[in-house]
């Protein structure tokens, strides 16, 4: 069962049971349309749903359950994606509140998949997505959200990584008064997201430290997805490479920052 909460649940008949696969990200759309698309989603000589409708206003509809059900908004990419129909029209820009709506979305798929924190543009890898990426084996929709909503997946990103690095009331971060500790030395090698994972005493000593600072991610020495996605968060938030890997800067910045 995967219902967002701050979504209204509007269950359609257009779905494929327990049809999900893989939870490999989110894949944005355009409804070119200017009301809620429930109605035609629920009839089944349609064909079409989706999982996610965030309207102009940034109120957010969900129609099938993300985490077992599969929607048909990106044929073949409908197994491993979930989809989101943005309001509106190819010539009109997201407004600030879908920016926010398709943001909290992502976060939520984030936390409870390890969706990475990053635009892509094909079927094959992890992150946000667009719907003529997949070609014809997705239906063929080239113009499908258009290049003015393509070109503003990075501030949902952006906005999504604010969301997640948001600290915790029980990890609340040190008042700034104390300074923050110096930076033990960079471990000497690049810590990333493989199969397995990689774990050891670095992994854990960055995760207390990003811990401390307020970041929600396990102590656990195991590098795994909720890890690389905080440290993609992080990277962003200090301007590095947002490429998930702790190397030297991204390690030093994790004890040279500032803790506000
Ligand atoms: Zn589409």
């Amino acid at each position: 069962m995967a219902r967002f909460d701050r979504a209204t649940w509007r269950p359609v008949i257009n779905r494929t049971p327990n049809g999900r696969t893989e939870q490999r990200g989110l894949v944005l759309h355009v409804q070119a349309d200017d009301t809620s698309p429930f109605g035609w989603f629920n009839q089944s000589s349609s064909q079409a749903s989706s999982d996610f409708w965030v309207s102009k206003s940034g109120s957010i509809e969900q129609y099938v359950d993300t985490g077992s059900d599969r929607a048909w908004a990106q044929a073949a990419g409908n197994r491993v994606y979930a989809s989101v129909e943005t309001e509106g029209y190819p010539s009109e820009p997201l407004t600030p509140a879908q920016i926010e709506g398709v943001a909290q979305i992502y976060a939520w798929g984030a936390r409870l998949w390890g969706w990475p924190l990053q635009v892509v543009d094909n079927t094959t890898d992890r992150g946000l997505t667009w719907h003529g990426a997949g070609g014809s084996a997705w239906g063929g929709h080239p113009d499908c959200p258009g290049e003015i909503r393509k070109a503003q997946r990075g501030a949902i990103i952006a906005r999504a990584a604010e969301l997640l690095g948001a600290p915790t009331a029980p990890t609340a971060p040190a008042p700034p008064t104390r300074p923050a500790p110096t930076a033990p030395a960079w471990p000497g090698r690049y810590i990333s997201l493989r199969s397995p994972y990689m774990r050891g005493d670095d992994v854990r000593r960055w995760q207390e430290r990003m811990r401390a600072r307020g970041w929600q991610l396990d102590v656990d020495g195991v590098y795994g997805p909720k890890s690389a996605a905080a440290a993609r968060a992080f990277q962003i938030e200090k301007r590095l490479t947002p490429d998930s890997i702790i190397g030297p800067a991204t390690w030093a910045a994790a004890w040279t920052a500032p803790v506000t």
